[in-house]
């Protein structure tokens, strides 16, 4: 029976190593992550656009970090959305849906998983939107439809584009049909938009998915997408279970959702700024409504026209 004794150590052994394992808390406050070659300090990253130097891998960030970089730092004022009712089904699962809320809440300072802001890029005013992937995995709400329509409603009073940095898993299935008729306030919004014929400009993140790629991040006008997310309505492993086939290398990543025509550019971070503000000013040149000047000779520009058309 030595065998037993020797696997009844062995399983103490590893309860051993993953009690020692950091939590997930003092990962978050720790001064290092982790990518390609190991660990990596935070600070690096930042530094790089919270990208990594070795492999470009784009890591996830909050929508304060997406504005400071694509609009700049004070450039941009955040406006506060109505909050509906928390909670209106009484959700509980493992722990009540208020918990969830409240730790969310506390965790990212934002009453909902969306951030509405009115900006401007190279002179063209705007009504951006970013969601939170640590806000509830960035799914949607009562809550984050009324951010969208808020945004989007301020973005017609004022003739402006409507730019949108998507980001979580889908819909928020604490507030089930709720947050599924989210699905269709946002499309009809966005055809609101249309109708005032102002652009509508979709940036995927890591990762898209669910419901959100089902609505509104797969309506704008232009999709771009940061390098290797994923964007995906079902999961991989539930449909090579489906299929039962073998999914191709690189499946439902940005380069592959390119390749099939969801996507239109994929764009570096650093890039974003640059591109979105050509991309607006050929978009809007088009709208007779508004009259921007741009330089039309250049390479970027041609390519840009032609992703816009
Ligand atoms: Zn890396």
């Amino acid at each position: 029976m030595n065998w037993i004794k020797k696997t009844l150590r062995f399983g103490e052994k590893i309860k051993k190593i993953i009690r020692e394992r950091a939590s997930k808390d003092e990962i978050a406050n720790s001064d290092w992550t982790s990518c390609c070659k190991g660990p990596i300090l935070k600070k690096d990253l930042e530094d790089n656009l919270m990208v990594c130097p070795s492999c470009n891998k784009h890591h996830r960030i909050n929508p304060r970090s997406r504005f400071d970089i694509v609009f700049g730092k004070n450039n941009y004022d955040v406006l506060e959305t109505p909050i509906p009712q928390d909670d209106p089904l009484k959700w509980n699962d493992s722990k009540p849906y208020t918990e969830r809320l409240n730790s969310a809440r506390k965790k990212t300072g934002m009453s909902c998983g969306i951030m509405v802001v009115k900006t401007n890029i190279k002179n063209i005013n705007l009504t951006a939107i970013a969601s939170d992937f640590n806000f509830i995995g960035g799914s949607i709400g009562a809550a984050e439809g009324e951010a969208f329509l808020y945004g989007i409603q301020n973005a017609i009073e004022n003739q402006q584009p409507f730019v949108v940095f998507t980001s979580g898993g889908g819909m928020r299935m604490m507030e089930s049909l709720i947050s599924l008729s989210q699905m269709t306030r946002t499309t009809l919004a966005i055809n609101e938009l249309k109708k005032n014929n102002l652009p509508y400009i979709v940036v995927l993140t890591d990762p898209t998915a669910g419901g959100i790629t089902a609505s509104y991040a797969m309506l704008g006008d232009i999709h771009l997408a940061e390098p290797g997310a994923l964007i995906a309505f079902a999961g991989a492993r539930v449909i090579q279970g489906t299929v039962r086939e073998e999914l191709p290398d690189g499946f439902q990543r940005s380069e592959y959702v390119e390749k099939t025509g969801f996507v239109d550019l994929i764009v570096e971070r650093k890039d974003l700024r640059e591109k979105i503000g050509t991309l607006l000013s050929i978009l809007l040149k088009k709208n007779s409504a508004i009259n921007t000047t741009i330089n039309e000779t250049t390479e970027d520009s041609r390519t840009l026209t032609k992703a816009a058309s």
